[in-house]
């Protein structure tokens, strides 16, 4: 009762908005308007015209003339979310998946890949396919790190020379040129792992003189190499080195021995903010991640070279003790073997098994039975090593926002969103408006993107209308492959998407590109 009073009260203070004026293409009323900024709903109307937000106020439909009115008595309307992290580079690309609706419907309406430093090269090459084939939702490049080193250095576990840096920096100049929103790392990774800080440092200084923005996958999220707080310590130092925003992706707390340790970590950010490092995060409301079984736990020095390096050095009986070793360490790591869940595989017979399962089939101790696993080809696994308390604790800062880090495999990929407002909001974690601001304007506003994230006159209409009773995610880690529910309609750039709840079969996204 209390909030319908309030939401008639910002009515009432609405209705002197600037009149409409012209014909419309969309016209939305009777929704619940969160318009991304301000923490309280609006009951307003919202005017489409071509691909632009023409106003936004109190007056009936009667009064202005509109080819197409939609009700959303009891819905929720909200600017699309943005996606800070996903995997979705190549499906894009593929005709029969270009359309990308696990993440579509979930709400978001762009998604931004090359993260975890590995990006599609080049970025003009692949943008010119994403345009004439057409896609279902808008996208953002990144250019990863990873990438660019294999490119000039191969994957070796080396130091670059100055030489390799300047040829690194050259292309990673050509990449920001072709409209990249900033440089991604995936230090944890080889080869990216491979690169020093000062390194990261002399690329993302091209990257701040294009006004891009730093994302990461930390050196470490937990303790495998020089420990979680040290990686962060380090992305700041690249901050402030470079004079660049940093922007950490699934910020977690990896693995038994650093739970409950993201009070510190939120320290570390706070005071790096206040000395104006720019520090923001995304984060995927699970209690798993996902990565590859190889990256997961195969020491890195052991992978140097890539595969086929590793099963050589892993045929030497000199080398095989200490390969298997550091793999039963990182295995224990991430909590043992039953919480290795492989979640795909080239081989489909172990998908939906754990390495503990798979090791007692084999007769094999789970670190021999890792390289069996990889030698039948890649293998992804979800690792259930995150605690619920730093999930919440990270979730309820006001630098931290959504990203799915969708990926084959994990339900993220088809449910991040939809869960953290069913899980997350409605079990009172946070609260609503911040839920719709941390996955829509702030998010524009960190990876700066122009007239975007927000319900504003004069920003692209990128609008989703769900219900606020049904608004869920199917998927699981059995069945990771369901679609969210709950989605009445999607509206990317002023055209239809989903229409009460169902695909329009229309790719309405666009590719943006950095000014
Ligand atoms: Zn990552």
């Amino acid at each position: 009762m209390k909030r319908n009073i309030l939401l008639v009260l910002v009515a009432a203070m609405l209705s002197r908005c600037t009149p409409a004026t012209g014909e419309m293409d969309i016209f939305i009323k009777n929704g619940i308007v969160y318009d991304g900024i301000d923490s309280l709903p609006k009951l307003v109307s919202i005017g489409i015209k071509g691909d632009r937000i023409v106003y936004v106020g109190n007056q009936e439909k009667e009064d202005i003339p509109t080819r197409r009115t939609i009700d959303a008595q009891g819905l929720i309307v909200a600017p699309g979310f943005i996606d800070t992290h996903t995997h979705a580079d190549v499906e894009l690309g593929s005709p029969s998946e270009s359309d990308n609706k696990p993440f579509l419907f979930q709400g978001i309406t762009t998604v931004v890949v090359g993260n975890d430093g590995s990006s599609l090269f080049p970025i003009s090459k692949y943008s010119k396919i994403y345009e004439d084939q057409g896609i279902g939702t808008n996208v953002i490049f990144l250019v990863g790190q990873g990438t660019i080193r294999e490119r000039v250095m191969g994957k070796v576990d080396r130091k670059a020379t100055p030489d390799e840096v300047l040829s690194m920096q050259d292309l990673v100049k050509q990449e920001m040129d072709a409209g990249a929103f900033g440089m991604s790392t995936g230090l944890f990774y080889a080869p990216g792992s491979y690169a020093t800080t000062q390194e990261v440092i002399s690329l993302a200084k091209v990257v701040s003189k294009n006004h891009g923005i730093y994302d990461t996958h930390l050196r470490d999220e937990g303790c495998y190499s020089i420990g979680l707080v040290a990686a962060v310590e380090e992305a700041v130092e690249i901050g402030e080195k470079a004079n660049i925003p940093i922007h950490i992706s699934h910020i977690k707390c990896l693995g038994r021995e650093v739970w409950k340790r993201s009070d510190s970590i939120i320290k570390i950010v706070e005071e790096a903010n206040k000395r104006g490092v720019e520090v923001t995060a995304n984060q995927y409301p699970y209690e798993a991640s996902a990565t590859g079984l190889q990256a997961a736990v195969v020491p890195r020095w052991a992978e140097s070279g890539g595969k086929d390096s590793l099963f050589i050095r892993y045929s030497d009986p000199n080398l095989k003790p200490r390969i298997l070793e550091g793999t039963r360490q990182n295995i224990e790591l991430r909590g043992g073997p039953e919480k290795l869940l492989i979640v795909n595989s080239e081989y489909e017979a172990y998908e939906g098994k754990t390495l503990g399962e798979l090791s007692e089939s084999m007769e094999l101790n789970p670190n021999e039975a890792v390289f069996e696993i990889l030698k039948k080809g890649y293998a992804r696994v979800a690792s259930f090593s995150i605690d619920p308390y730093d999930i919440e604790n990270f979730m309820q800062q006001e630098w931290v926002v959504t990203g799915s880090d969708g990926n084959t495999g994990h339900p993220r990929k088809y449910g991040a969103f939809p869960r953290k407002y069913k899980k997350y909001v409605k079990g009172g974690t946070i609260k609503l408006s911040d839920f719709i601001n941390r996955s829509t304007s702030k998010t524009a506003q960190i990876l700066r993107i122009p007239d975007r994230g927000a319900i504003q006159v004069g920003n692209y209409a990128d609008i989703i209308i769900f219900n606020p009773e049904t608004f869920g995610d199917r998927a699981d880690y059995q069945n990771p492959f369901q679609l969210s529910e709950g989605l009445e309609y999607s509206i990317i750039n002023g055209k239809i998407s989903v229409e009460n709840g169902g695909y329009t079969e229309k790719l309405n996204g666009r590719i943006l590109k950095k000014e």
